[in-house]
């Protein structure tokens, strides 16, 4: 610990977000940057604790007071070594990860105190990340003519972060990965859902050329189990990681869910970063197939995708976006039954709620209802309460409210079962996820399964753990023995 006495002088501070008016004018990410003195004092808070929970917190097991102390001491590039020891890709996580950790920081155990609150840890993560690929020192990392000679073909479906990390460990390793993706550009949810504000795609880029440099392969455009069979897939390839996400939305069953202007989140969030994508072309605003410019906007779901689709909105010059809520509004600090150090299911004002729009909780909407030519014009919501385990409408209390653009966020319901599924003859569990074994072997020899697509619907920083552990039992496979890390196993559930 560089400064023992950092907690008590030092108070917790946040990175800073752009001005309202001038971020919702662009799509660049909403923070400015952190200044690097700054940025060490905040690591020098870091208590060095004797257990420190936060490597609980976090699924992928980050050294996370190590790189405080090489941060506070200001040895920068020592920081990024100890970083990478555990984490494919903290340029997303650092920007993207809900961070547990900071959840599960010992310092953050009494958030009144003004000495106390979580050390920044993802402030500092990104901070690391962002100095180093600036300075140089992330090179690719090519895997020794030994273990290229010993290597064996792999096929990884699905280059979201599961895959990424999956491909990138397996070619470290030595073996010749190829991913197969069936969007024109790999990425994911990284590229396709997430927008630019909060991560932009030149992060994403800059960590494909360091993994082509490595010598991963990208095959995008092909559908597996459709472009390239899962026959072909298994005679070509001695192991095959399927990464391919939880693609299965649910739906709303409701009268009316049928009417134009009805759209899931995942069919409007990649119209629109692929609309900004085309931007980038000087001169060229493609309007997306589905906008919300001058549309009166409800967004059903409260929850991250929701508010990824409020921020789009906005941007778009929406008329005005409300978000709905079934549950009711958490409560301000951590509630009583999820004690430190849990991830709390807090009221957390995202960059998006912050830039506009309504939030209405407790409601649940009972039917859509149509103007003239067959688009939703309105839609009639009724208040809920929870009572034995389930919602039950609050009499007297439904009401009918605008809209011309209805976004449904209600999360996903597991894996696609299509193809490349039923060609490679994997079995599913009762939740529609891969069902794998607790190494992330599927139930056909040679097949692991990784991600979303084993998980279910979760987040960027387990789909890295994922990935890195899946790599490591594929390699096992392979060559017998692994020495690749696996930070988590298939039953891994976040602190509760
Ligand atoms: C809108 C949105 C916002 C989110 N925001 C956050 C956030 O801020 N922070 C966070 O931690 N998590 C967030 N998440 C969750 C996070 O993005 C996912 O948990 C994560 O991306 C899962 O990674 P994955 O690699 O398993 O799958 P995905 O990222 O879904 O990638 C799967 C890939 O497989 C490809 N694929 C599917 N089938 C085939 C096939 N047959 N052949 C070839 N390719 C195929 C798909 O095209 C896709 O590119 C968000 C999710 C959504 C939907
Ligand atoms: S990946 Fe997430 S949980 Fe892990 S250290 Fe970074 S912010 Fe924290």
């Amino acid at each position: 610990m560089a400064n023992p006495r950092g907690f008590l002088n030092t108070p917790r501070r946040l990175p800073t977000r752009r001005p309202v008016d001038v971020r919702i004018a662009d799509w660049k990410e909403v923070y400015t940057e952190f200044p690097s003195r700054d940025l060490e004092r905040q690591a020098g808070r870091c208590m060095d604790c004797g257990i420190p929970f936060c490597h609980q917190g976090c699924p992928l097991g980050n050294l996370i007071p190590e790189w405080n102390d090489l941060i506070s001491a200001g040895d920068w590039r020592a920081a990024v070594e100890r970083l990478h020891a555990t984490n494919n890709f903290p340029e997303f996580t650092g920007r993207l990860c809900p961070a547990p950790c900071e959840s599960a920081c010992v310092l953050g155990i009494s958030p009144d105190s003004v000495s106390t609150g979580p050390v920044t840890i993802k402030q500092v993560e990104v901070s690391i990340i962002d100095r180093a690929w600036d300075e140089g020192w992330v090179p690719p990392r090519r895997p020794s003519p030994a273990a290229v000679a010993a290597g064996q073909k792999v096929a990884v479906i699905g280059s979201g972060p599961a895959g990424l990390a999956a491909a990138q460990q397996l070619t470290r390793a030595g073996h010749a990965v190829t991913v197969f993706e069936r969007a024109d550009a790999p990425g994911g949810l990284l590229r396709y859902g997430i927008p630019e504000f909060k991560m932009e795609k030149r992060h994403l880029d800059r960590r494909l050329v360091q993994m082509l440099a490595e010598g991963t392969e990208f095959r995008c455009g092909v559908e597996a189990g459709g472009d390239i069979t899962a026959a072909r897939l298994r005679r070509d390839h001695a192991a095959i990681v399927l990464a391919c996400g939880a693609t299965h939305a649910r739906g709303l069953p409701v009268p009316g869910a049928d009417l134009d202007g009805i759209h899931q989140a995942m069919d409007y969030l990649p119209l629109a970063n692929r609309a900004v994508r085309a931007a980038a072309v000087p001169g060229d605003r493609p309007e997306p197939a589905i906008s919300a410019r001058g549309r009166h906007v409800v967004i059903i779901g409260g929850g991250d995708t929701g508010a990824d689709c409020l921020g789009t909105a906005l941007r778009q010059d929406a008329a005005s976006v409300t978000q709905l809520e079934i549950l009711p509004r958490p409560p301000d600090s951590r509630p009583a039954q999820q004690p430190w150090p849990t991830y709390p299911a807090i009221y957390r004002v995202s960059s998006a709620h912050e830039e506009g729009g309504d939030r209405v909780y407790a409601v649940s909407t009972q039917r859509f209802l149509a103007d003239e030519s067959g688009r939703v014009r309105a839609l009639e919501l009724i208040e809920v309460e929870m009572a034995d385990g389930s919602f039950r409408p609050v009499p007297g209390t439904s009401r009918e409210l605008r809209t011309d653009l209805v976004l449904l966020a209600m999360g996903f319901t597991g894996a696609e079962q299509g193809r490349l599924t039923c060609g490679l003859g994997v079995a599913f569990d009762e939740r529609g996820n891969v069902a794998r074994d607790r190494s992330f072997a599927t139930s056909v020899p040679g097949v692991f399964v990784a991600g979303d697509m084993g998980r279910g619907q979760s987040l960027i920083v387990w789909a890295i753990a994922e990935g890195r552990s899946a790599a490591a039992a594929a390699d096992a496979y392979l060559c017998g023995d692994s020495s690749l890390p696996a930070p988590i196993g298939a039953r891994t559930v976040p602190l509760r």
